[in-house]
Parts: structure tokens; sequence; C-alpha cells
């Protein structure tokens, strides 16, 4: 049985109830014989801002690196909105991605057929969806100097953020999108704002040519906005879309609501792979925050992290059939109308993080008998 390093950062709000749910699996893959973790935890966001005065220290960010792949499940909430710009817990998560290097985030937006009537959309519109974006993760504009914010001469204030783009921060997520959609139904839909902004110029010309050492994927360009009306008129019509930071953060929310709700997506933030070690720095997140609303409760939703397990299994554990097992099983007991609160509908019976959590492992149990 092979041994994965897995380093657990469940951050804020919800995700210390969360983590708990990935600890039972990873027991159970432990007892079934199927894999072994070597689990490690450490503190990200406003947990590591409260312990060491700072949201990202060089202990979480070593262990980080020693790991096969990281496991996160938020950071962020009211209690730190008033610490310095540079210490908030996003500071530490977007310290942690731009130090791994993790400049491609794969965001799948699934419909599981028993959540296809939660949508926002008429269910006939998201029955059988399966998109997914690919958004750069460590350019752009929320990146980009300078950026601050200057009082001028006359006592106006003046906000500067900085989009950029180079010719190799494009072609790496482009090369990614187009290798990934070579294993899906082999179409790249590129979106982007050429028509106002130069990063969009650039950003078709270095897609298109990288497009052409895909054949046999279809091409087409798309400008952003038309790109979010898609979305939420025909999502169908995309396999992969591949977009930069900025445009990606926001797209991926508005696919994620066409499958009902954020408590179910995950995410995979992937890095350069080392030629020399064959190693490429990856880290899983469930695409909502902290949730500080229902924080304390017990009754978030576990599905969205448990599936970004699943994703590790894909894309750093070379397990894909785990993955497919693991998918399997979160459908399985969303068919048996198990709900947490965030999927349930009016009136609907619901269940708590750690009964939903108890019914995966148990459809898993079920797919080995
Ligand atoms: P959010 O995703 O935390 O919550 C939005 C809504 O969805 C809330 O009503 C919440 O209760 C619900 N929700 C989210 N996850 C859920 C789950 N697993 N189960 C059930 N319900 C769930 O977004 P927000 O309210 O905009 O942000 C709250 C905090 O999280 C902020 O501090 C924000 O900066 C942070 N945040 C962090 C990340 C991250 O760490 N990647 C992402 C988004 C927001």
């Amino acid at each position: 049985m092979k041994t994965y390093k897995l380093l657990l950062l469940p951050g804020d709000g919800i995700g210390p109830e969360i983590i708990g749910e990935i600890e039972k699996l990873v027991r159970f893959y432990r007892e079934a014989g199927i894999a072994d973790f070597a689990t490690e935890k450490a503190l990200i966001g406003g947990a590591s801002y409260d312990a060491y005065g700072a949201p990202l220290t060089g202990k979480t960010l070593k262990l980080a690196r020693d790991a096969d792949a990281v496991l996160l499940v938020a950071v962020g909430g009211p209690k730190w909105a008033g610490v310095p710009f540079d210490k908030r817990p996003e500071a530490g998560l977007l310290g942690l991605r731009k130090a791994l290097g993790l400049f491609a985030n794969l965001r799948p937006a699934i419909c599981y057929p028993a959540l296809a009537d939660a949508s926002s959309l008429k269910p006939e519109l998201v029955q059988g969806l399966d998109m997914l974006i690919v958004r750069e993760l460590i350019g752009g504009v929320y990146f980009g100097e300078p950026k601050e914010i200057v009082t001028l001469e006359n006592g106006e204030k003046r906000a500067v953020d900085t989009q950029l783009y180079t010719t190799h921060e494009i072609e790496r997520i482009a090369r990614v999108a187009f290798e990934l959609a070579r294993k899906r139904a082999k179409r790249v839909t590129s979106a982007e704002k050429h028509n106002a902004m130069k990063t969009g110029v650039l950003w078709k010309e270095v897609v298109t040519r990288v497009g052409a050492d895909y054949p046999d994927i279809e091409l087409n360009h798309i400008f952003v906005d038309n790109c979010g009306m898609q979305i939420v008129r025909r999502p169908k019509q995309f396999d992969v879309i591949v977009t930069d930071n900025l445009f990606g953060d926001i797209l991926s929310d508005v696919a994620a609501m066409t499958t009902g709700s954020l408590g179910i997506l995950p995410s995979a933030s992937l890095g350069e792979t080392d030629p020399a070690t064959g190693k490429a720095n990856a880290m899983y997140e469930p695409v909502h925050g902290s949730a500080p609303d229902i924080t304390g409760k017990g009754i978030a939703n576990p599905i969205a992290t448990l599936s970004s397990l699943s994703m590790a299994f894909r894309y750093s554990f070379d397990l894909p059939e785990e993955s497919d097992r693991l998918e399997k099983a979160i459908a399985g007991a969303l068919a048996k109308g198990l709900r947490t609160a965030d999927i349930a509908k009016p009136g609907e019976a619901t269940v708590n993080t750690s009964q939903m959590g108890d019914a995966i492992i148990a459809a898993l149990k079920e797919s080995l008998a």
C-alpha cells in the first residue's frame, strides 16, 4: 500500500469542522487497505494570524512544499476585518499559492443528478452538465504592480491595480487547458476581452498559437462578458473554459450556481512539474469560503472538500479509479436523499456535517463489498 504525504490546512470558520470528515475518510482508506496517508495539520489564515501574527508561516510553507498534496478548506472571516491588508487571512492563501507556483486552477462544475432541481437554472439546462474552468491563478490583476492607493496633490485618492500577463504565463495555462480537453470532450473556449484590454489581445494571440499544437481540439474565443451570459443561458455548450485570474474568479462562481450550491464544488490548483523529480506542487480546496454565518453549528456541507480530495486522487496520487469511486459514493449519498441544509429544499429533512460524511463512507464501503 503506497503512502501519500497529505497536508491538511483547515483554515478558519467551518474549516476545522469539515476537516474532521477528511480525517475519517483517510482512516477508511487505510483500514480498507486502499491507500495510506501520512497526514500533517497546520495553521493558515486567521488562525495562523491569531497564533503567530502572520497568516502564513515558514513552517506551514515548508510542510506544503514537502507534501504530495495540500488540502485546504477556507480562510477568512469578520474577526480579521480590521487587520492590516498584508496580514489578512486571504494574504496567507494568496501567498501560499504564489510560493508553491500554483498557476493552474481547475474548477469543475458538475451537476450531480440528484441535485439538478437545486440549480437556479431549469433542470434540463444542467442535467448532465460537466464543464471545467481553467483559471490562471498567480498572475493578472491580483498580483500586478503597481498596486496601491495614493493621495493626489488635490487631496483626492487614486487606486491602482495592474493587469499584467507575459507570453510564458499565458502559454503554460493554455497548455493545461488543451491537455485536459484531450481527456474530455476536446473543446476549449478561451475567454478574454481583447476589444478593450491589451492583455486580452496578447491572451488571444498566444492561446491561438498554442492551439495550433492541438489540431484535435476545437478552439473558440469568446468575450468574457458574453461567456458569463452563455454560462447561465446554456452551460452545456462548454467543455473547458480557459481564462485569466480575475475573469476566472467571477466565471467560476457563476458556473458554481448553475450546479446548485457552493457547498458541493471542489477545485485543484497545480504547479509546474519539476523535471528532476517529476513532482508538481498541488493544492486542493473547496470553492466556498469559511461560511462564518454557520460556523460552529456542525451543519456545513463537507461534499466540496471531500470532492477536492477526489481531485487529489486524480491529479496528484494517480488513483483515478479511487477518484471515480469517491465521486460515485457522493452521488450515491445524494441519490439516497441525504441533504445538508444548504442543498435541502424548504421543509426537507436535513443531516449534519458528520452524518453526510458517514453516509459517503458507507457508500464507499458498499462499493467495495
Ligand atoms: P462563503 O462561501 O463563505 O459563504 C457564502 C454562503 O454559502 C454562506 O451563506 C455560507 O453559509 C454558505 N456556504 C459556504 N460554504 C458552505 C458549506 N460548505 N456548507 C453549507 N453552506 C455553505 O462566502 P462569503 O460569505 O462571501 O465569505 C466568507 C469568508 O470566507 C470571507 O472572509 C471570505 O473572504 C472568505 N472566503 C474564503 C475563500 C477561500 O478561502 N478560498 C473563498 C471565498 C471566501
